[in-house]
C-alpha cells in the first residue's frame, strides 16, 4: 500500500501523525499537500537506527544527527508465506503472495485446502476462523461422499 494511503487509513487512530519517508519520498505535492491538510507531518530524513527500552520505541536517531521522539511505529509491510508446504505441493500464490483459493477454500490442488491469514489480506481471527468452518465442512462433506 502507498505510504499517503497508508497515513489515511491509520489517521483516525491518533491526532498526532507523521509520515517518516526514511530519505526515499515518492510524495507528490498534491499528497504532501493533503497530508499537511490532516495534520499529518511529513519528516523525509534518512533514519540511521531506533531506539528502543525493554522493545518500547523511544525515539528514531536520524543521519543528520537529529532525533524524533515516537511511541508506536506502523509499517505497511509487504506479505509473504511463512511456510514453504504449500508451495511444495504445487499451490498456486496470487500476485500478492496469498495461496489462491476457490470459494470453498480448496487450492488449485485437489484435496488441498487453506484458509486464514494465508489466503487473505483481511487478516482477523474471525475471518480465519468463518474460513476454517467453510473449509472443515466442505472436507467433511467431500469424505462423506467418498465413502457413501
Ligand atoms: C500483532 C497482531 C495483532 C493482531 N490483533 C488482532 C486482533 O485484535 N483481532 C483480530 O481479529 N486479529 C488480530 N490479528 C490477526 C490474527 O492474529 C490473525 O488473523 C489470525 O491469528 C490468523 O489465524 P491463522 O490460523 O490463519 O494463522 P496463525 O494464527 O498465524 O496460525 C498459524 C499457525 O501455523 C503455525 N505454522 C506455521 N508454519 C508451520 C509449519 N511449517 N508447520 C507447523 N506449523 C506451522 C504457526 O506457528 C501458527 O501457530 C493480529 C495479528 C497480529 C500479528
Amino acid at each position: 500500500m502507498p505510504v499517503c494511503d497508508f497515513s489515511r487509513l491509520i489517521s483516525n487512530w491518533t491526532s498526532d501523525l507523521i509520515l517518516f519517508t526514511n530519505g526515499h519520498s515518492t510524495l507528490t505535492g498534491e499528497q504532501i499537500g493533503k497530508l499537511e491538510e490532516h495534520h499529518i507531518k511529513v519528516v523525509d530524513k534518512e533514519i540511521e537506527r531506533f531506539e528502543h527500552i525493554n522493545g518500547y520505541l523511544q525515539n528514531i536517531y536520524f543521519k543528520d544527527g537529529s532525533r524524533s521522539f515516537v511511541k508506536v511505529m506502523y509499517v505497511p509491510g509487504g506479505f509473504e508465506q511463512h511456510c514453504e508446504i504449500p508451495e511444495s505441493l504445487g499451490c498456486d500464490l496470487t500476485e500478492e503472495g496469498y495461496i489462491k483459493v476457490d470459494a470453498f477454500q480448496e487450492t488449485t490442488v485437489k484435496g488441498v485446502f487453506a484458509c486464514g491469514d494465508n489466503v487473505s489480506r483481511m487478516r482477523t481471527v474471525a475471518n480465519a476462523v468463518a474460513m476454517g468452518t467453510a473449509a472443515g465442512m466442505i472436507v467433511s462433506k467431500k469424505i462423506r461422499f467418498e465413502e457413501f
